[in-house]
């Protein structure tokens, strides 16, 4: 079966570059028949972000800071302009100092936390909340998290509260919005080589020790994210909502690593 996007609008917010889940996922949604607007936080986003656009076939960009009322009404609003409707938002947005992502988790700061919490978590309430209003017949809302939600990660630290939260939040959206037919959900990639991923202490052995570890002996890849997010934005993913999907090679079932990595 293939599954089609065809005749379905959305934004994809959060494409640094051609390594960003964000684009993985915009690219599997463009093949899929989706007409796609992004968001992207500056100028000098903005100028990575224009070809990587143009080459889906997308001719709206919008400049978002999500802490930033003004720019996240405008974007809505050029969207309202534009199509009138949206039928999915992509939300791939996280944020804290790198410098507290690595050491000790007690060290977060109050303002690193407040900070974190607001980019990584309450932006994602604040989009559903504008994009709902222009989703009068349904649509999707997606976001991503990391399974530092729910187990230590060494150096994820304030990132793994953040991610946690964002889960929590994904449930209450969905149960708010479901009678007007708006599914919320997320999907949980394994460790991936990216901008965001490349800011956590230890990432590389990380992606390492999950590679080799995990059942599927694999780290997730662009493709399987942006097949998921496909799945779950379209028809065929129907009755899904306020759920967290794992795309991590099945590394979330295990007690300990495999025999050969014991030490
Ligand atoms: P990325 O660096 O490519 O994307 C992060 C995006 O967040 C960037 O486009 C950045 O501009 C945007 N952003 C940060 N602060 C913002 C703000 N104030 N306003 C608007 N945009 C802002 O990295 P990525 O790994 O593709 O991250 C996308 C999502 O996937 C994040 O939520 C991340 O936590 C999550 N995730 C990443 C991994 C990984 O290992 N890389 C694993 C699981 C989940």
């Amino acid at each position: 079966m293939t599954i089609s996007m065809q005749g379905k609008r959305g934004l994809i917010m959060g494409v640094a570059n051609e390594r960003s889940i964000a684009w993985g996922i915009a690219k599997a949604m463009a093949d899929a028949g989706a007409e796609l607007a992004f968001s992207y936080q500056g100028e000098a986003f903005g100028k990575r972000l224009e070809p990587l656009a143009t080459s889906v076939g997308s001719d709206i960009m919008v400049d978002v800071d999500v802490t930033d009322d003004t720019s996240m009404d405008a974007a809505f609003e050029t969207l309202k302009d534009r199509w009138g409707t949206l039928d999915f938002v992509v939300h791939a947005i996280a944020f804290s100092d790198k410098t507290e992502l690595t050491g000790r988790f007690i060290n977060t700061s109050r303002d690193n936390f407040k900070n974190s919490l607001a980019i990584s978590c309450y932006s994602f309430i604040d989009v559903a909340n504008r994009a709902s209003k222009l989703m009068p017949d349904g649509g999707t809302l997606l976001t991503l998290t990391y399974q530092g939600s729910n187990r230590v990660t060494p150096f994820y630290n304030v990132m793994g509260v953040a991610k946690a939260a964002l889960e929590s939040t994904t449930r209450y959206l969905a149960n708010d919005l479901g009678p007007q037919g708006i599914r919320v959900n997320a999907i949980s990639p394994g460790p991936m080589k990216t901008l965001a991923g490349a800011a956590i202490g230890g990432a590389r052995k990380t992606y390492k020790h999950t590679d080799m570890n995990a059942p599927l002996r694999a780290n997730a890849t662009l493709e399987a994210v942006g097949g998921t997010a496909v799945y779950l934005a379209s028809d065929a993913g129907a009755c899904t909502t306020g759920e967290i999907i794992r795309v991590d090679g099945g590394f979330h079932v295990l007690g300990m690593p495999q025999p050969d990595h014991l030490v």
